[in-house]
C-alpha cells in the first residue's frame, strides 16, 4: 500500500505536493519522494516520513509546474532508497512515474523487458516495470507526432503485459500528464481540479482527502482500466483502455483509506458505520450484551459508533491513544508492533473496570495485537472482553500490494475460529459475516480475495507460492 499524488498547474507545485502528501502519509511511512518538471526533472526522495525526508527542502529546491509525489510502504522489494518513488526515465521521452499496488508477474516481466527491450532494471520496485513497459510501447509510435490515441494504445498494451493491481501517474515531458488504473480497478485513484488566478490545476491522488487539503473539487474516480491524459494545452482526453469486471479492494473501506475520504461516491466513515451496524445484528444473534462499546483507535471509531447506536449501548473511549506513534500494522516486525501498541494505546481503567466491554477493531490479521489488547483490558479491570472484527476472517494472502502475503502470518489461514477464540483469550470473538460484507457492496463489485481465495486477476498456486517466498525473503520477516 502506498500513496500517490500528481499535480499539473500554472505555478510551482512542490509546496502543494508536500501538503497533499501529508494527507496520505497514513498509506506509507517507509519512504517518501517528490519529482517536479521545469526544464529538467528535480528529484528528492529518502527513507522515512515526509517530515524527515523534506525537513530541509524548500519549494524552491523543486521548481516546476508539474510534479509527482509518493509515500511508500514496502511490501515487496527492499526498503532501500533506490526503491523509493518517483522514478525517472529519459527515453523515449523524459518520463517520471509513481504507482500504488503490486505487479504479480514481476519475474516474467523483468525477463521480457531484458530479453526483448534490453532494459535492465536497477530497482526491485515494480513501478520500474510499469514505466519501462509503457516506455517500450511508446517507442513503437511516431515520436515526433505523438497523439493521445498513441498514448492510450501504449497504456492498453501495458495493461495487457502487466498483471496485478496498480494505479499509476506519469509525467511525459513536453507531452502531458497521464493517470491510469489496472483493468480491474483494484487500487483507488481520483481526479480533481482547481481554478486559480493563473488557470486550471489538475490533480490525481490516491484519496480524495488530498483534494480537500488542496482546495480542489473532486472530478471523478478513474474507472477500471481507464486512462486520463491531459495534454500541454490542458485538453483532457479519456479512454477505457482495457477493462475487466471491477474488483475494487474492499479493504480500502475497512482499514486503509482515511475515514474522510470519498471513494466511488461512498464516504469511508459511512461505510464503517454500516459495517458496525451489521456487527450489532450478529452480536444480538450470539446473545452478547456488552455494557459499553469501545474502539481500537483510530480506524475503528465508526465501526464502534455504528455498533453502539444499533445495540443501544453507550460508546466510550476505553483506549487512550498517543497520536505521535506510527501505525502499528505498518511496523516491520512483531516486536516493534507490540512496542508501538503499548506506547500507543493505554486502557482507561476508570472507563472499562467492572464493565462487559465490546472492543471493535477493523480486522484480525496476525492476532497478536488483538490478544495483547484483550490482556491490557483485563489488566485494567474489564469484567468481560468481547473482541469484534469489522472484517470477516482473513484466510488468504493478498497479492495486490497489502502486507498480508505470507500465510503463516495470517491467523485465520491456519486456525479455526475456536482456536482463534482460545488464542485471544477473550470471552467472545466475533467476526463480520462475509455475506453481510458482500451485501453492503452489491452495487460496487469488489475484491474479496483475502476472505475467499478467489483472485480477480487469477493467480496460480505456483505464483502464490512465489509471491509468498519473495515476501519471506524480504527484510520485514
Ligand atoms: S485481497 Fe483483500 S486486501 Fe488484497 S486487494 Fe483484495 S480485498 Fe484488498
Amino acid at each position: 500500500m502506498c500513496g500517490i499524488l500528481g499535480i499539473c498547474g500554472q505555478e510551482d507545485v512542490a509546496g502543494e505536493l508536500l501538503q497533499g502528501l501529508t494527507a496520505i502519509q497514513h498509506r506509507g511511512q517507509d519512504a517518501a519522494g517528490v519529482v517536479t518538471l521545469d526544464k529538467l526533472f528535480s528529484l528528492r526522495k529518502g527513507l522515512g516520513l515526509l517530515s524527515h525526508v523534506f525537513g530541509d527542502v524548500t519549494p524552491a529546491d523543486l521548481p516546476g509546474r508539474c510534479g509527482l509525489g509518493h509515500v511508500r510502504y514496502a511490501t515487496i522489494g527492499s526498503n532501500d532508497v533506490l526503491d523509493a518513488q518517483p522514478i525517472v526515465a529519459n527515453y523515449p521521452f523524459g518520463m517520471a512515474m509513481v504507482h500504488n499496488g503490486n505487479v504479480v508477474n514481476f519475474t516474467e516481466l523483468r525477463r521480457t523487458l531484458y530479453d526483448e527491450h534490453h532494459r535492465l532494471l536497477e530497482t526491485s520496485n515494480d513501478v520500474a516495470l510499469i514505466l519501462y513497459t509503457f516506455a517500450s510501447e511508446l517507442e513503437t509510435k511516431n515520436l515526433k507526432a505523438l497523439t493521445p490515441d498513441d498514448i492510450f494504445d501504449a497504456v492498453t498494451a501495458t495493461q495487457h503485459h502487466v498483471l496485478g493491481a496498480y494505479s499509476a501517474i506519469c509525467i511525459i515531458a513536453n507531452v502531458g500528464f497521464l493517470a491510469f488504473s489496472d483493468p480491474f480497478g483494484i487500487r483507488p485513484i481520483v481526479m480533481g481540479r482547481k481554478y486559480t488566478a493563473h488557470g486550471i490545476e489538475y490533480v490525481y491522488a490516491s484519496e480524495s482527502v488530498c483534494l480537500d487539503f488542496l482546495g480542489c473539487e473532486r472530478v471523478c474516480d478513474l474507472a477500471p482500466g481507464e486512462a486520463i491524459f491531459i495534454d500541454t494545452q490542458q485538453r483532457i482526453h479519456r479512454r477505457i483502455c482495457r477493462q475487466e469486471q471491477q474488483a475494487f479492494c474492499v479493504f480500502e473501506y475497512i482499514y486503509f483509506a482515511r475515514e474522510d475520504s470519498i471513494i466511488h461516491d461512498r464516504l469511508v466513515a459511512h461505510e464503517r458505520l454500516a459495517l458496525g451496524r451489521r456487527l450489532a445484528a450478529r452480536c444480538r444473534a450470539r446473545g452478547l450484551q456488552p455494557d459499553i462499546v469501545i474502539d481500537v483507535p483510530s480506524s475503528s471509531y465508526f465501526f464502534a459508533a455504528g455498533l453502539s447506536e444499533a445495540l443501544g449501548v453507550p460508546y466510550r473511549r476505553g483506549l487512550a491513544k498517543n497520536n505521535h506513534i506510527g501505525r502499528s500494522f505498518l511496523a516491520p516486525t512483531q516486536e516493534t508492533r507490540e512496542l508501538l501498541v503499548r506506547q500507543k494505546l493505554n486502557p482507561i481503567a476508570g472507563v472499562v473496570a467492572g464493565a462487559k466491554v465490546a472492543v471493535v477493531d477493523d480486522s484480525i490479521v496476525r492476532g497478536t495485537t488483538s490478544k495483547y489488547l484483550v490482556t491490557l483490558l483485563r489488566q485494567a479491570g474489564a469484567a468481560e472482553v468481547y473482541f469484534l472484527s469489522a472484517a470477516p476472517p482473513i484466510r488468504f494472502p493478498c497479492v495486490y500490494g497489502i502486507d498480508m502475503s505470507v500465510r503463516r502470518e495470517i491467523i485465520a489461514a491456519h486456525c479455526s475460529l475456536d482456536q482463534i477464540h482460545e488464542y485471544l483469550a477473550a470471552d467472545a470473538v466475533l467476526f463480520q459475516e462475509l455475506d453481510d460484507l458482500k451485501d453492503l457492496y452489491k452495487d460496487l463489485p469488489c475484491c474479496f480475495a483475502c476472505f475467499t481465495g478467489v483472485y480477480p486477476t487469477g493467480v496460480s498456486a505456483e505464483l502464490l507460492a512465489q509471491i509468498e517466498q519473495e515476501r519471506v525473503c524480504s527484510m520485514r520477516l
